[in-house]
């Protein structure tokens, strides 16, 4: 019988290495249909509505020294992707690329879902080393804290730009998808339209913002 065949039972096994492989290839690259089905900025952030509980618990756990290079924050995406393209911050300026096969290696995950699915990418520049992916001690006290099913809060590399100061994420080309990330002053007030929180840091276990993104489409506001 065919299945009492070694050859055949070998062929099996072949196939099953190559499904196995190519399943492990795609949860390592999150797929540009996947990446344009994550919530946009309003829906992520009105879906985040136990923050009173979750963000002074989310500060503490990520007071912990070997967890301080990662911000957590809304998983989200302010434009679709085509077939071929990840999402690319270049000095601090975002916007697709066409990625090659393989990979620019110093094109990096920036952002992970609570899954430690990369969503987000940035281009280090060389000599500066990679933040390794989320550990597995934070990811398991992460989904602790955020709950299995939670979909709109993940993992970003923290901003590292000094006391006081934030990114501002503000649309520079609506043609190109491309945005920015401005530097501001965290106590210099909002932006002068809507802007929403979408990341945090722990500050010594206090919640601070990390980044706010401009919400606003309004061209005189850009
Ligand atoms: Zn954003």
């Amino acid at each position: 019988m065919a299945n009492h065949d070694p050859f055949f039972s070998r062929r099996l096994l072949d196939l099953d290495y190559i499904y196995l492989s190519y399943c492990v290839y795609e949860t390592i690259k999150m797929t540009h249909q996947l990446y344009n089905t994550l919530p946009t900025l309003s829906e992520a952030s009105e879906a985040f509505t136990n923050r009173g509980e979750l963000l002074p618990r989310l500060a503490q756990l990520f007071a912990a020294p070997e967890y301080r290079k990662y911000a957590f924050g809304l998983v989200h995406h302010h434009y679709d992707l085509l077939l071929g393209e990840w999402m690319v911050t270049t000095d601090r300026i975002s916007a697709p690329e066409l990625i090659s096969s393989p990979p620019d290696p110093s094109i990096v995950v920036d952002r992970w879902t609570a899954q430690s699915e990369p969503f987000e990418y940035a281009r280090v520049s060389p000599g500066d080393q990679a933040l390794p992916p989320p550990p597995e001690g934070l990811l398991k006290s992460f989904e602790e804290i955020v709950g299995k099913e939670n979909k709109y809060l993940g993992m970003f590399t923290a901003p590292n730009l000094g006391l006081g100061k934030m990114y501002c994420e503000a649309i520079v080309d609506d043609a190109k998808r491309k945005q920015v990330l401005n530097v501001v002053d965290m106590a210099g007030g909002k932006e002068p339209c809507l802007s929403i929180d979408a990341a945090w840091v722990s500050d010594g276990g206090i919640v601070a913002v990390a980044q706010v993104c401009v919400n606003c489409r309004r061209a005189d506001h850009m």
